[in-house]
């Protein structure tokens, strides 16, 4: 598995949003996209699942342009989870893990025993029958993981997916998309975090990327106030980490 994303740029209502972005992601690597608010990575991000078409460049998943791909097989690639899901689903958690396997045909027996061993691994094991609006976002999020997982893909695109979580259930949910190894590109908020958990990194700003690599060689002081207006200082600091008896996906 690769994804290749080299000259891409988007606009949206006739307005420059990306410009000329290159990325890759190799097979199994957990690769983080970060910058400021508003400076591209959803507009990006949905670029690469379809949601947006490019004006100009190319998005390739293992040497395919996705763009051209029947949108069956473009779905059996690549798995998203998105910043905004509708966070008023009227399904059971069950049914929108089984919304996962809609690229593929149905098989009841077969279906049923991948949603459960989907759930099973995020953590979700006897929640198949709550209503997926009832659960609280750190669970609404490992659905949505569950989902992804029987969808069966070996790319997985993740928009701030600790976004509205406390800091013990953000770990989790990076610890979790970490440990499927399934290629991973996730727009990760906290620098910090991100810096703990890819393999690499891409900084967005003003719709450019305009940094990419080890997150040690990427994450200078300079390129943060560049890109943050900010000034980074190395500090001792509390550093959270998962207690070892947690109960674990
Ligand atoms: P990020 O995810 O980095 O916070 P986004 O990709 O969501 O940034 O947004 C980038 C820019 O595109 C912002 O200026 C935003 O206002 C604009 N934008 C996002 N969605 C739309 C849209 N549907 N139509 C027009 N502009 C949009
Ligand atoms: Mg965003």
């Amino acid at each position: 598995m690769r994804l290749d994303v080299a000259g891409v740029s988007v606009s949206l209502d006739g307005r420059p949003i990306v410009h000329e972005a290159d990325l890759r992601v190799d097979d199994r690597e957990f690769v983080a996209l970060v910058g400021p608010n508003g400076c591209g990575k959803s507009t990006l991000l949905r670029t690469i699942y379809r949601a947006l078409r490019p004006s100009a460049g190319l998005i390739s998943v293992d040497g395919d342009d996705v763009h051209r791909l029947p949108w069956r097989e473009s779905a059996r690639r690549t798995a998203v989870v998105a910043q905004e899901t509708p966070a008023e689903l009227d399904f059971t958690v069950w049914e929108v893990v089984l919304m996962g396997r809609t690229p593929y045909g149905r098989d009841a027996a077969a279906d049923e025993e991948r949603c459960a061993r989907a759930l099973d691994r995020v953590g979700l094991a006897g929640a198949e029958d709550r209503v997926y609006a009832t659960l609280s976002g750190g669970e609404k999020q490992r659905a949505l993981i569950a989902r992804a997982l029987v969808q069966e893909t070996r790319l997985l695109l993740l928009d701030e997916p600790t976004s509205n979580l406390d800091v013990r259930h953000q770990l989790e949910i990076l610890h979790l998309a970490r440990e499927l190894g399934v290629a991973t590109l996730a727009v990760l908020h906290d620098l910090n975090q991100a810096a703990a958990f890819c393999d690499r990194l891409y900084v967005m700003s003003s719709g450019r990327i305009v940094a990419g690599g080890p997150p040690g060689e990427v994450l200078t002081p300079e390129l943060i106030s560049q890109v943050y207006g900010v000034r980074a200082v190395r500090r001792t600091q509390l550093v959270f980490e998962r207690l070892k008896d947690e109960s674990e996906p």
